[in-house]
């Protein structure tokens, strides 16, 4: 249930491998594809790299690069470090609708329905596994028990907002991250339905001057109060929205997102079990740019546990088992993900202020954006993080 990243790369990756799938989901190809933007989505090598090795990147010789991270704090620390292999961002709007037509294509069944927790019922008589990827939001809040221990924060920390724009393209290569006392930003390259965009992202601290997005009514307002927030809290990056144009009329978007980690076994009134995955298991803020990365991790974890199980019926230890494969990469990008909206300790900001000299240290850092799995063992212990910068710079 659900046509986003989790759950087509799911449904079009079995369907490689000979299983009946059903997608069940509001809307149709033509519906995404015209409709507001749905996020900045920049997905970084190993994410991808699943996607590749199923033959479903159909757009690696139209999309742009995303080479490095580029990192600088108001506090007067910068620098800049390539990725070992580049990342990228096909709009969702442009991926989820060729998605969906390339499983029509090749047999799928798609049935448009909007599902509420009382069709799962159905849903659950019909087929032998249900898997529920109806993204963020409270909507199956219900059916997935929130895990509070997991879960530091009850509401959202940050006032969100997202724009493509038209540039001149000469701007940065990759993602350009900006941290302040108020909120962050950070702008990277992508494909959109138009062809090739800038995707600028605005988080701000609730009630803060960066948390000014609630009333943009639409793209030129919000074009225009994009540039004098960068002007004003990242003035370096302001020359970004000089001769750009805003894109199209549904090319922005607003809001506030909660995270919230799951537990992502549902049992429905007859006692059958779901499984949620991507955003409907674990929300994370867009802070690290890790939900649509971890919406493929989960699906890749989940395909091979379904492979893995065979004939055997896909029951709560089967369900249990995906989730745990799935949790080993992302509790990680949820510890990263939930740190980054706090002030940083003074190890972590004595790790980026060494990355402006070390280039080691800037490039580890980096890539935890492709792969948080070296982030819980390394920045949440002071004295690892310590060591690690007297280490780097010795060498
Ligand atoms: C502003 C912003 C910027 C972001 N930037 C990044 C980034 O740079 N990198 C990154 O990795 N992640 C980013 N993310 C997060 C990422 O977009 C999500 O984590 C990811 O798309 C989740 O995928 P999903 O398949 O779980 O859910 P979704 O993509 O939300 O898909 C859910 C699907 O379910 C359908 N659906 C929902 N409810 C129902 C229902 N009741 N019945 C039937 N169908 C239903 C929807 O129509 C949709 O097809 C960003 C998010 C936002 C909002």
């Amino acid at each position: 249930m659900g046509a986003g990243q989790a759950g087509m790369l799911l449904a079009l990756g079995l369907q490689q491998h000979g299983y009946q799938i059903t997608v069940v989901t509001e809307r149709d190809a033509d519906t995404i594809r015209t409709g507001r933007i749905l996020s900045n989505q920049c997905m970084f090598d190993k994410a991808l790299r699943f996607e590749r090795q199923q033959g479903l990147n159909f757009w690696d010789d139209r999309a742009p690069t995303v080479d490095g991270i580029a990192f600088r704090a108001t506090a007067g620390i910068s620098w800049e470090s390539p990725l070992d292999n580049p990342g990228q961002s096909v709009d969702q709007r442009l991926k989820m609708s060729d998605w969906l037509t390339e499983f029509a294509k090749r047999g799928g069944e798609i049935r448009l329905q909007r599902v509420g927790p009382a069709d799962l019922e159905e849903l659950a008589r019909e087929f032998s596994l249900v898997l529920v990827a109806a993204g963020r939001g409270p909507q199956f809040a219900q059916l997935f028990a929130r895990d509070s221990a997991l879960s530091p924060f009850s509401e959202a920390q940050r006032g969100i907002s997202l724009l493509y724009v038209k540039t001149k393209g000469t701007e940065y290569q990759g993602v350009n991250f900006a941290l302040g006392p108020e909120g962050e930003f950070f702008s990277l390259p992508l494909l959109s339905v138009d062809g090739p965009r800038c995707g600028i992202y605005f988080s701000g601290i609730p009630g803060g001057p960066l948390d000014c997005w609630d009333d943009v009514a639409n793209s030129e307002d919000f074009f225009e109060r994009a540039s004098k927030a960068l002007e004003r809290h990242f003035p370096w990056l302001a020359s970004l929205l000089v001769d750009a144009e805003p894109g199209g009329p549904l090319d922005f978007l607003k809001g506030r997102i909660a995270p919230v980690v799951r537990d992502p076994v549902g049992t429905l009134d007859s006692g059958a079990k779901v499984l949620a995955m991507g955003d409907t298991a674990v929300t994370n803020d867009p802070i690290a740019g890790q939900g649509a990365n971890m919406a493929a991790h989960c699906a890749a974890a989940y395909q091979q546990t379904i492979l893995e199980q065979g004939d055997r019926p896909f029951d709560e230890e089967f369900m249990r088992l995906g989730f745990q494969r799935f949790w080993e990469i992302g509790q990680h990008a949820t510890r990263f993900s939930n740190d980054l909206l706090l002030p940083p300790p003074d190890h972590v900001l004595a790790t980026l202020a060494t990355a402006q000299q070390v280039p080691e240290v800037a490039h580890r850092f980096a890539e935890l954006f492709n792969d948080p799995r070296d982030y819980t063992g390394w920045l949440t212990d002071e004295e690892t993080a310590i060591r690690y910068i007297q280490e780097a710079t010795a060498r």
